[in-house]
């Protein structure tokens, strides 16, 4: 067995992995699905429980040796409990994506119809997008926005009379806005529909108990937990007990083998530190510090799709301001700030260079940054974009962004 570090064994990956800590050390990351987990979160993603094969539940596996591994997810669990008050919890969902096919193959037959959102009006590729599979599998059909940017609920519960759909899917990558769960569940019990709600997005502000929580009133929830909820790369499914033996069915044997109880550790140290009183602060500043944001945005003149945010995102039309999304994100990029390009509702132009950038503010938080550093952020925003084109006016900000980046040091004990 080699039992050397990685710095004398393997220099070149050891090289890029300083390389990708500097990188996000000295920028600002503001793509909203991005985060910064703890340092004891590396710790259990770097531990032994990576060599152990847990097939099976806790209690019941189909492998021996598992005694520990059984404290850990079972741990998992009921913090996930905790947090959301949920009547049973998966913790095994290798990341977002995957526990969302596990949800429609756990609770429909192929063919079956579900109702979801438009990808370009905030829903996820996972909700039914043509390029993906699970497109090919069951029969989607998307509600939209309103002219106002909030989810037309006339519009969904035509469709749903229309559709008569077993599955309605609420939950969103690029929406800004809060979602009414009670009333999308009495549309869905008008025509006896299930709900299922992902909040891949916005999981975190709902532990911290800044937004509404789907979990007492859905069937299901799926979710990641490296977003808001700042743990690892991993994805959870919660569901109403009479759900809960289809939902484990569907991860394992159904979809996935064996559990990576490394991150699955990971998850529940992060779900400690979401039960902390800190972590409503968290959640807090998270909003607050969005709103600025889009306060700034609306001061520059840029169009904020939805009408502003509820959360921790913001989606910008950048296109009255003389540039596409691509170009922005590019400009941005040479700036050291760090968002994505995206589509708006309806976007008359492509996903490979569409209208919109999106960008939030859950990662900065987390290195510390405050209301008055957004100020600083949104102005520095302003000037790449504005002069998108000149390559001296980036450098500048770019310098700009690494001396607030300094203020706000990122694992100062790997150094
Ligand atoms: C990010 C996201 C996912 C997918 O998560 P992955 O971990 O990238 O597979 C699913 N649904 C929504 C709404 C998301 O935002």
């Amino acid at each position: 067995m080699n039992k050397q570090h990685l710095t004398d064994y393997d220099p070149a990956i050891q090289k890029a992995i300083e390389s990708e800590l500097n990188r996000q050390e000295s920028g600002l990351e503001m793509i909203p699905s991005e985060n910064f987990v703890s340092l004891a979160v590396l710790e259990a993603l770097g531990s032994v429980l990576t060599n152990k094969y847990s097939e099976g539940y806790p209690g019941k596996r189909y492998y021996g040796g598992c005694e520990f591994i059984d404290v850990v997810e079972q741990l998992a669990i009921d913090r996930a409990k905790e947090i959301f008050g949920a009547e049973h919890v998966n913790v095994q969902p290798l990341s977002g994506a995957p526990a969302n096919v596990a949800c429609y193959f756990a609770l429909l037959e192929p063919g079956d119809t579900i109702l979801g959102m438009d990808l370009s009006h905030g829903g996820h590729l996972t909700h039914g997008h043509p390029v993906t599979s699970i497109a090919k599998v069951f029969n989607f059909v998307r509600y939209k926005t309103d002219a106002q940017g909030l989810i037309d609920m006339d519009n969904l519960r035509a469709m749903a009379l229309e559709h008569k759909p077993k599955l309605i899917l609420v939950g969103y990558s690029a929406y800004s806005r809060e979602i009414d769960y009670p009333a999308i569940k009495q549309i869905a019990d008008e025509v006896g529909a299930m709900t299922m709600a992902d909040i891949a997005h916005i999981a975190g502000l709902i532990a911290g108990k800044q937004m509404n929580n789907p979990v007492p009133i859905f069937d299901v929830v799926s979710t990641t937990t490296h977003k808001t909820l700042r743990g690892p790369r991993g994805g959870m499914i919660m569901c109403k007990k009479d759900f809960a033996k289809k939902i484990d069915k569907a991860i394992f044997p159904g979809l996935q083998g064996g559990p990576h109880e490394n991150n699955i550790a990971g998850k529940a140290i992060a779900f400690k530190e979401a039960l902390e009183p800190a972590f409503v602060d968290y959640a807090k500043q998270i909003k607050a510090n969005a709103k600025v944001l889009e306060r700034k945005f609306n001061e520059f003149g840029y169009t904020l799709m939805f009408g502003g945010t509820d959360n921790h995102l913001l989606l910008i039309d950048v296109t009255p301001k003389g540039l596409t999304g691509a170009e922005a994100e590019k400009a941005l990029d040479h700036a050291g700030i760090t968002v994505n390009k995206n589509m708006i509702p309806d976007d008359p132009r492509s996903p490979m260079d569409p209208s919109g950038i999106r960008l939030g503010t859950p990662a900065l938080t987390t290195r510390g940054m405050k209301e008055a550093d957004m100020e600083t952020v949104a102005v520095l925003i302003e000037q790449a974009l504005t002069h998108h084109t000149d390559e001296s006016v980036l450098q500048r900000v770019r310098e700009e962004v690494k001396a607030l980046t300094l203020q706000f040091p990122l694992y100062p004990e790997h150094r």
